[in-house]
């Protein structure tokens, strides 16, 4: 058998793999067996392209010179290396942040791979395959540089280097909608120009100069509490992006890996914007159609606060309670004396459960993560849906560093950045405890009426800490 078919018979086994990859994250069980498909399908992959650049580059197929060797060691050494570093020292709260950094290398890598298409035209025995040809670069080129530029102000908005905010500029949908359509146009003049003219690289820098620009504008239109959506969201464009760079590469691994994270990211997204009563088309058109918040700051009253002492014994006289956690919980690392504080209460004879939002922290299923981590049993850990009915009947809810998915706004402001977004109702029960540090905003930076209502007590200060404190005064 020859190298050519050994690995084409590795990329089938490698694309399977993806596929196994894929299913087996589709639930918690399964998730630890869904990675490593997903990393023997990578070293299978990474393996067989290898062994193929060697084959050609010791003139395999008589073209190839040892240089491509030496390139590709030394640009494997230099990934692996920034890859292994920044994966070790990454917090589980930076991980949407580094994802949008890596996507937009697939992006750039995407641009960089058109770009080489244009300059490096083979010959073809018909002009319209050369045709098809210039069109792949075009589009390649196009999805790449938008997913470039939007995955950097989707890193820059997740690390809080730039406002979550969205930018409102007059006319935003037809910028959008025209610069598609200039697109358009730009890929027939590029495919109808003649090759390796100037006019056909002038009308290549024009495009992707668009495309960066809209990639750009699309991100930077979509407010904080929508960014969920566009992190999955720019999944998939980096999928699609590699699809593109498979078809001229001539590499059918990268066009199945691809459409494979293309569609699941578009899926994910879709998902994630009925969780969030979104529009799917709108928030994937850089918010089409969302008009500007009212930006006027209402006055809520005064706020009452509540110390961990007070906490620990509204808790231990209380039957039901019901833990709504959120970002802040990732970032005080609360989630074990959240667990303790949970088997210390229900050895009381307290019913205890979570509530979680599906938007909560700032992955898909952080909460989730976290609460396994510290071995909360799963069956009293509930989505929103399943608890959000319970809370009438509810004595007391712990709002544990969660701000924007127990905001009240989202429900009775039309008004508000989040309108629309279904929230969990804690404000239902009869009392609530919310533990933050300060009475600042939340990722999508609206205050939140929540903190003065009647009912509800502020409990200022890190999660973690409070809750300590409240376990070391319940009552033994
Ligand atoms: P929010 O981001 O709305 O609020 C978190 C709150 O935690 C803040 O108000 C902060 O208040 C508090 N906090 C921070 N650190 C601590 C600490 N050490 N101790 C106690 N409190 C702390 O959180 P939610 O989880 O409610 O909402 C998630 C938001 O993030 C939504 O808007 C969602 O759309 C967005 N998002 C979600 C993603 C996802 O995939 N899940 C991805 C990207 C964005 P203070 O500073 O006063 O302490």
């Amino acid at each position: 058998m020859d190298i050519v078919s050994i690995t084409t018979a590795a990329y089938i086994v490698a694309s399977l793999l993806f596929i196994l990859a894929l299913a087996g994250l589709s639930t918690h069980v399964s998730s630890r067996n869904g990675l490593a498909y997903g990393m023997v399908g990578m070293a299978v992959a990474l393996l067989a392209t290898v062994a193929l650049v060697i084959h050609d580059s010791t003139g395999g197929n008589g073209t190839g010179n040892g240089a491509s060797i030496v390139l590709m060691l030394v640009a494997i050494a230099i990934g692996a290396s920034i890859g292994l570093w920044r994966a070790k020292i990454v917090e589980m709260t930076g991980m949407p942040e580094l994802i949008a950094a890596l996507h937009s290398f697939v992006g750039l890598a995407a641009v960089l791979i058109g770009i080489n298409g244009h300059l490096d035209k083979e010959t073809y025995a018909l002009p319209s395959l050369a045709n098809i040809h210039e069109a792949e670069v075009a589009i390649g080129i196009f999805i790449g540089a938008v997913t470039f530029t939007g995955s950097i102000v989707a890193n820059l908005k997740l690390s809080g280097k730039m406002k979550s905010d969205p930018l409102m500029l007059p006319g935003k949908n037809f910028i959008n909608l025209g610069s598609l359509v200039v697109f358009a146009i730009l890929t027939v003049v590029y495919v109808a120009g003649s090759d390796r003219s100037t006019t056909q690289d002038i009308v290549l820098v024009l495009l992707t100069a668009l495309a960066l620009a809209l990639g750009w504008h699309l991100v930077a239109s979509i407010g904080g509490g929508d960014m969920p959506v566009v992190v999955s969201m720019l999944n998939s464009y980096s999928g699609w992006a590699a699809a593109a760079s498979g078809f001229l590469l001539n590499n059918d691994l990268l066009i199945v890996t691809g459409a494979l994270v293309g569609s699941s990211g578009a899926y994910l997204s879709y998902i994630m914007c009925k969780a969030m009563n979104r529009s799917f088309i709108s928030v994937i058109a850089g918010g089409f159609g969302i008009a500007a918040p009212a930006g006027d700051a209402k006055d809520y009253g005064e706020h009452r606060e509540i110390q961990a002492e007070a906490a620990a014994d509204l808790l231990a006289n209380a039957s039901s309670v019901v833990i709504t956690p959120g970002y802040g919980m990732a970032v005080a690392q609360a989630q074990y004396p959240v667990a303790e504080l949970t088997s210390r209460l229900r050895a009381k004879g307290i019913d205890v459960r979570f509530g979680i939002h599906p938007v909560a922290g700032r992955l898909p299923g952080h909460m989730n993560v976290l609460l396994a981590e510290a071995k909360v049993p799963y069956d009293i850990v509930l989505e929103m849906d399943e608890i959000n009915e319970d809370f009438p009947s509810t004595d007391v809810v712990l709002v544990i560093g969660a701000n924007d998915t127990v905001n009240p706004a989202a429900l009775d402001e039309p008004g508000s950045p989040i309108a629309g977004m279904p929230v969990l109702e804690v404000w239902n029960a009869k009392d609530v405890i919310v533990f933050k540090r300060s009475m600042a905003t939340g990722y999508a930076g609206v205050q939140n009426p929540l903190f003065f209502k009647e009912n509800s007590q502020m409990l200022f200060g890190d999660a973690k800490d409070k809750v300590e404190e409240i376990i070391r005064h319940l009552p033994a």
